[in-house]
């Protein structure tokens, strides 16, 4: 039993944090004792006491979501480790000034008191809420909060999961002082996820959209040998039948998936044509394709692609989830559980609640759709707080790592080369082996046309679990 005294401000947050590091991430027992006396957090074990400055949750408690943290959060600090830690380096977001001769150290040795020179549950709690998505109100054209007002982006700390590095550093701190404690162990998993937002190719709606697609290649983009070559392959389909569909590669993911021994998701939309953004199918257009066999045949887990404007709208995403329901459960009381918003819409304090009203169990919506790495700053799944109603959600948060047009899309990293879009993903993919997260990547059916998306799929995807 690991044993906490707290202190007793911020109450939700901090029952919040101490049971996402201690129960679901360590799998350890727990006890805090709050009390208003305490000016830290103290974790007492036989004869030594890990003593934690109490920084970020002090001082947000008169400022709760407004741009005070600004004044506080040092995303430069880089603390050393000991000797005994696997952590290369600490990033302490929130740092205890009165110290400053141990300023370059994450932790000090003294006597029967070990002290960690920095916040490490603030820390976690600021990063894997989003706390600054909620306060920086600034957004681009998908009303998305942009990467470039990210710590993580200013500070080049993207692709670390830094709070996989606080909660291993917490771990080997306790083995040190409880050395027959005894922690959850994680497991290196793959998940392969595919957006269905086209199901036909050229990527645009509707027959005279797709002929004006060609046109429009032809004189503004890829010339007209290449443009000529796609409009084939598109008369191909029409004339032949589905399976001649460029954007037909359902099969391909999901065998590849059972290659890699990875799980595999389909995400699919209901909500199509209320708005220019939502793809180009209805439900009933599947039924001729082979998405359906491809479910059957590999066991896919399907879930809910919520359409363009379900991600602030709880009673259109309802609608959207029972209509995917009927279809695909016609017979049952099934429900889906799964679920990842278009375009990566993600408003903080509506979005996640929103999910959960619709009663959905996971999402994969929070990574960053101009840059791969890890958004939350973690590599396992968790249970998602609402910094607007001031509690845990039912919701679970499955990060999304990466993404196939942010490697190779102009607009976001654009990669010209597979070598290149690789060595990016598996930086990311080393972390999650190294912490034995779970690597969840989304490959869109309409990502496997030319080359350079095959070679990058295949080779970013090589690796699976044991
Ligand atoms: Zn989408």
């Amino acid at each position: 039993m690991i044993r906490i005294s707290s202190p007793d401000s911020m109450r939700p947050e901090r029952e919040y944090v101490y049971r996402l590091v201690f129960d679901v991430f360590l799998g350890v027992d727990y006890r805090v004792d709050y009390s208003p006396m305490n000016t830290q957090v103290q974790i007492r074990c036989d004869s030594i006491a890990l003593v934690f400055p109490d920084i970020f949750f002090q001082s947000q408690e008169k400022t709760w979501l407004t741009d005070q943290y600004l004044a506080i959060v040092d995303p430069s600090a880089d603390l050393k480790t000991p000797v005994w830690s696997e952590v290369e380096s600490i990033c302490g977001l929130f740092l205890n000034e009165q110290n400053d001769s141990m300023r370059n150290y994450a932790i000090s040795e003294e006597g029967e008191k070990w002290r960690f020179t920095f916040d490490l549950f603030g820390s976690i709690f600021f990063l894997i809420s989003r706390y600054e998505e909620h306060v920086d109100k600034s957004r681009d054209n998908h009303q998305r909060y942009r990467f470039e007002s990210s710590i993580l982006a200013t500070h080049g700390l993207v692709s670390r999961p830094l709070v996989n590095e606080y909660v291993l550093f917490l771990r080997e701190t306790l083995e040190r002082v409880l050395p027959t404690a005894s922690f959850k162990s994680h497991r290196f998993t793959q998940c392969v996820t595919c957006d269905v937002d086209f199901l036909r190719y050229p990527a645009v709606s509707g027959k005279f959209e797709k002929i004006l697609y060609f046109l429009v290649q032809t004189i503004h983009g890829s010339g007209l040998k290449k443009s000529l070559k796609g409009l084939l392959s598109y008369l191909k389909a029409l004339v032949g039948g589905y399976r001649f569909d460029l954007f037909n590669k359902f099969t391909e993911i999901a065998s590849r998936a059972r290659e890699t021994n990875s799980t595999v998701i389909f995400y699919l939309m209901s909500g199509v044509k209320q708005v220019s953004q939502d793809g180009d199918y209805r439900l009933r257009n599947l039924i001729d394709t082979e998405i359906l066999q491809t479910i059957k045949k590999y066991n896919v887990e399907v879930g809910m692609h919520g359409g363009y404007q379900s991600f602030e709208n709880g009673d259109l995403l309802v609608e959207e989830k029972e209509t995917l329901e009927r279809f695909f459960f016609p017979n049952s009381e099934n429900k889906l559980t799964a679920s990842r918003q278009h375009y990566l819409r993600w408003t903080p304090g509506i979005t996640a609640e929103t999910l959960e009203f619709a009663e959905l169990k996971y999402d994969s919506t929070l990574g960053f759709a101009e840059h791969v790495g890890f958004r939350s700053s973690c590599c396992y799944e968790y249970p998602v707080y609402s910094l607007t109603k001031r509690r845990e959600l039912s919701l679970i948060e499955r990060p999304l790592m990466v993404m196939d047009v942010t490697l190779l899309n102009p607009r976001y990293m654009g990669l010209a080369s597979a070598e290149d879009a690789v060595r990016e993903a598996t930086k990311v993919k080393d972390q999650v082996m190294k912490y034995g997260g779970t690597f969840t990547i989304l490959w869109h059916n309409s990502s496997l046309c030319t080359e350079l998306e095959k070679e990058t799929f295949l080779k970013i995807t090589e690796t699976g679990a044991d």
